[in-house]
């Protein structure tokens, strides 16, 4: 890494000292390459994450050049994954990338085992549920996001205990194909992911742990309500009982 690239972030509370070397050291896995999944990538890179996985098994087409502001008309066909993985190493090319061109499943799960922090940048409750109990269950924290219209959704995952994801919706629901997507909106949620994620691999995440935040992309307010974990949720309900269970042994 260069470091002078960083020297005006390393003035930053929480960047000082050991902070800015904790995100040189630290290992990141996108999951979804899209109008989230570019902001994403552009905060972390500009954060300057050491390896990032970029995962994403669809090509580029037209109508996602509205939000998804990595790519151009040139690129329209090419797999996601390789387009990002290009970008970056031409903006950073410290900056070690993997790319996985494939949809994320129970069965390749384990997968998440070798980064430090997932984010949950996909387009649809299914996957993101998936992602929630495969990082709930190896203890890895989640950043999960979503869009809706002109507002979008951010919740952390942390490890052991939850409240997850799944506290909230217990089970996926049936989804639009092509839902109403706007880029701005893909951009700010993306960007607070990627926020997140500099917090939670520098240690400081209690701003932010339990709390479900919406952003109101038309009023242009934040909101937050304080989830509590269900004991009766199957993804971290019984997990924490596991923990407590094996504590008492
Ligand atoms: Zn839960």
């Amino acid at each position: 890494m260069d470091i002078q690239r960083y020297n005006r972030q390393e003035k930053l509370k929480y960047l000082q000292g050991s902070g800015q070397k904790k995100l040189f050291a630290a290992s990141i896995l996108l999951v979804g390459a899209g109008g989230l999944g570019c902001s994403v990538l552009q905060g972390l890179a500009g954060a300057g994450i050491g390896r990032i996985g970029i995962m994403d098994h669809d090509r580029i087409t037209l109508n996602n050049l509205n939000r998804q502001f990595l790519y151009t008309p040139a690129d329209i066909g090419r797999w996601k994954t390789e387009v990002a993985a290009a970008w970056l190493a031409r903006f950073s090319p410290g900056i070690q990338s993997e790319v996985y061109t494939y949809r994320l499943t129970r069965a390749n799960a384990d997968l998440a085992e070798e980064f430090d922090l997932v984010i949950a940048a996909v387009d649809n409750l299914e996957t993101r549920l998936l992602l929630n109990e495969a990082c709930v269950r190896r203890n890895i924290p989640l950043i999960d996001g979503g869009i809706n219209g002109w507002g979008g959704c951010l919740f952390y995952v942390k490890q052991a205990g939850g409240p997850c994801l799944a506290c909230l919706y217990p089970q996926a629901m049936e989804n639009d194909r092509e839902p109403a997507a706007f880029g701005t909106m893909a951009g700010m949620i993306g960007m607070a992911q990627a926020q997140m994620a500099v917090l939670a691999l520098t240690g400081h995440t209690e701003g932010f742990e339990g709390k479900y935040i919406w952003f109101d992309g038309v009023n242009m307010e934040f909101h937050h309500t304080i989830i509590q974990p269900q004991s009766g949720c199957v993804v971290c309900g019984g997990h924490a009982q596991k923990q407590a269970g094996n504590e008492s042994n």
